[in-house]
């Protein structure tokens, strides 16, 4: 289990990434995303973002 972030739901302003402890978000093309391998589950990323978008598995 990882957490993942809604696409749609995204609006790519890069909060969660800065807050990320690993490292484990980067942009993509149309959204932000998290590499499941990497993320520890902190949930840092879920209380950073003002929309809502990243979610546990
Ligand atoms: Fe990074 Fe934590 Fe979010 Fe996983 S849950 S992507 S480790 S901020
Ligand atoms: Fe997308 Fe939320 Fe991350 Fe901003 S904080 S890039 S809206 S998932």
């Amino acid at each position: 289990m990882a957490y993942k972030i809604d696409a749609d739901t995204c609006i790519s302003c890069g909060a969660c990434a800065a807050d990320c402890p690993v490292d484990a978000i980067s942009e993509g093309d149309a959204a932000y995303v998290i590499d499941a391998d990497t993320c520890i589950e902190c949930g840092a990323c879920a209380a950073a973002c003002p929309v809502g978008a990243p979610a546990a598995e």
